[in-house]
């Protein structure tokens, strides 16, 4: 879904949520942005703002099979529900299936396991989809935010090199200021830095990919909370949690306007 005012804005921010099944806030704050910023454009000043300057593309579900397992069969399901070349085991991970370094030292090759990266970069119906429409929109993309459960981190490229990026300096800046404005809620707090050295290496991530082909300011969220319910966040976090994850949306929003980027 395309949000924002297509007279005026021209930049674009792609907002990417449900990629991993069981991470079941991700997709439920990409449905709480769509209503926020629908419900909200015209009488809040700083979301019309916003939505004067860019149009967000919003994914609120990246992986439909595998979301839809959840529900039905398997709650901690994680990668899509595609046929591997083991006839026994399902699913690629689609956050492992994007053409950046898909080949690397890290990769998983085991079909049967959570990281099944695929049998080729871009091999995953769901992953030809989103490279080929943001291949598409890429000149006015600026920015592309991934949402995911759970540890209360914000991270951003590279997750496949512990080389430093380019414009390591302004993502630290950006992911500073909006996790000051997450924090300002509700006291949660969060930790910040490149996937590689915060979590753990990944090879073909989402984020490294729109990273490479040129948006600078790609990020992930990995959302509450630190562990304790983990991946079966209770409902009643669920408002907070999109309430908080806004105002650090709405800060890095206003830092690409800001900034002109
Ligand atoms: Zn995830």
């Amino acid at each position: 879904m395309k949000i924002g005012n297509q007279e005026s804005a021209k930049k674009g921010v792609f907002v990417e949520c449900g990629i991993h099944a069981r991470e079941w806030i991700s997709p439920a704050f990409c449905q709480w942005f769509i209503a926020e910023a629908v419900k909200t454009y015209g009488k809040n000043k700083e979301m019309t703002k916003l939505l004067d300057s860019l149009i967000f593309h919003v994914l609120p579900v990246f992986n439909i099979d595998g979301y839809v397992w959840t529900w039905t069969s398997d709650r901690m399901w994680r990668k899509n529900r595609a046929p591997t070349p083991n006839d026994k085991c399902f699913g690629t991970d689609l956050n492992r299936n994007f053409n950046i370094s898909w080949d690397g030292i890290y990769r998983d090759d085991e079909p049967c396991s959570g990281g099944y990266a695929g049998t080729a970069p871009e091999s995953a119906p769901e992953t030809q989809a989103v490279t080929r429409y943001i291949r598409d929109s890429l000149s006015s993309l600026k920015a592309y935010i991934s949402f995911h459960s759970f540890s209360q981190l914000l991270l951003y490229p590279y997750g496949y090199t512990s080389e430093a990026t380019p414009n390591h300096e302004k993502l630290e800046e950006m992911a500073k200021s909006a996790l000051k404005a997450l924090q300002s809620l509700y006291n949660t707090t969060y930790t910040y830095g490149p996937i590689y050295t915060t979590i753990y290496p990944v090879c073909g991530s989402s984020i490294d990919w729109t990273y490479d082909i040129g948006i600078k300011y790609s990020f992930v969220f990995e959302l509450r909370d630190e562990g304790e319910y983990g991946f079966l966040l209770p409902e009643h976090d669920i408002e907070a949690t999109c309430e908080e994850t806004m105002l650090a949306v709405k800060s890095m929003a206003n830092y690409l306007i800001d900034q002109d980027i």
